[in-house]
């Protein structure tokens, strides 16, 4: 099955702090669900792709959350600039790699305002986290593609195995 799976979560150095990620050498992921993410990498086709970068934002960059989550969206970085534009850039072409490649999922960084599925910092950038959406997630789920994070590894392999 193809897979889009955000850059940082497979060790690319795209984060708004020039590091990464990474699931494999992450010290707080157990090995068995290390050796399932390399399990779903070898038997899937990945499509490694970063909304952000793709938006036409640099590494490292000023981090940014969404400060209205609901359209229009804003988001803004840590010093007030908006940069809602990238993020519906970055989102739009997650979106026609998808619809090019027919993938039907994606496994995306879990709280991210672009990759999060479940929850998003809250626009004040004091670390809180709420329910939301990161503008990808929510763009990918809105067109019909499944989306999980790092923390549901179980749950994607059981939909990779479910639609296979
Ligand atoms: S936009 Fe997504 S892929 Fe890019 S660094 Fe942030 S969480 Fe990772």
């Amino acid at each position: 099955m193809k897979i889009l799976i955000s850059s940082c979560l497979l060790g690319e150095d795209v984060r708004y702090d020039g590091n990464n990620s990474s699931v494999a050498f992450n010290p707080n992921i157990s090995f068995s669900l290390k050796e399932l993410f390399m399990d779903i990498l070898c038997d899937n086709e990945i499509y490694s792709f970063c909304p952000e970068v793709a938006g036409g934002l640099g590494v490292p960059r000023i981090p940014a959350e969404i400060v209205k989550n609901d359209k229009p969206f804003i988001v803004q970085n840590e010093e007030g600039k908006d940069v809602t534009i990238n993020f519906l850039l970055g989102a739009k072409k997650a979106l026609d790699v998808c619809l090019e490649e027919n993938i039907k999922v994606a496994l995306l960084k879990a709280n991210s305002p672009s990759c999060g599925n479940i929850n998003i910092y809250d626009g004040t950038f004091t670390s809180n986290l709420i329910e939301g959406q990161g503008l990808t997630a929510r763009l990918l789920k809105e067109k019909g593609i499944e989306v999980f994070n790092e923390t549901q590894l179980k749950d994607l392999k059981g939909f990779i195995k479910a639609n296979k």
